[in-house]
């Protein structure tokens, strides 16, 4: 049973190993972080980033982008995966934002979830990241190591994020995201986690379970 104890050390763990933990993606306002967040779907961050700068100087805003047919943007962002469905929903997006919204992005769950591409773990990001609100977004980093170290048992992202917001204390939500990310990016990675390397060994259920 993970206590609050374990919820502390990690929590203070994540703070020493990353202590100004940020978003990955480049982006220069919340609509830019709109965007790059949608193409970041089933890609990496690293791949959205290669595409962004010539995308973001040609349509710099949502007016612009609104008014440029998806087959051009294709263009831009063909070398990331589902390009033509990302392309298609990022102009229409980009043309509610414009109509409904006067070019700004909601500052509502609610709302960001009504645009084209936009689901939960976006609506979260754009959220916590843009609009420094309190929000876990869980994506494939978040779920592994939470998983992982235990401080939730779930086996779907929306319990997980439900169970982390449960556990953690809601200041740590932001940073603990971004530190979450980049401890499954660079620490207890996907294939084979590097637990010699890892400051929560004595916490983890993971590594207790597998060396024992
Ligand atoms: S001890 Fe290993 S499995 Fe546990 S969080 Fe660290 S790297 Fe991941």
């Amino acid at each position: 049973m993970w206590t609050e104890a374990e919820t502390g050390i990690l929590v203070s763990e994540m703070k020493k190993a990353y202590p100004a933990p940020e978003c990955a993606l480049n982006f220069g306002n919340v609509f830019q972080l709109l965007i790059a967040v949608v193409l970041s779907a089933q890609t990496t961050d690293k791949q959205v980033n290669v595409v962004t700068p010539d995308l973001f100087r040609d349509y710099p805003d949502a007016a612009s982008l609104a008014a440029e047919k998806p087959e051009v943007i294709e263009e831009y962002i063909r070398r990331i995966g589902m390009y033509k469905t990302k392309a298609g929903n990022i102009v229409a997006a980009a043309k509610i934002i414009s109509e409904e919204w006067n070019g700004e992005i909601p500052e509502s769950f609610d709302e960001l979830i009504k645009l084209p591409g936009v689901g939960r773990k976006t609506a979260n990001v754009v959220l916590a990241v843009g609009y420094g609100v309190p929000a876990i977004p869980v994506d494939t980093h978040v779920f592994r190591v939470s998983n992982r170290i235990g401080i939730v048992n779930e086996k779907d992202v929306l319990k997980t994020e439900y169970g982390l917001m449960n556990k953690l204390p809601r200041e740590t939500w932001i940073d603990m995201h971004h530190a979450l990310i980049w401890h499954g990016r660079l620490v207890c990675k996907a294939r084979k986690p590097e637990c010699e390397s890892c400051p929560l060994t004595g916490i983890c259920v993971h590594y207790n379970n597998t060396n024992t």
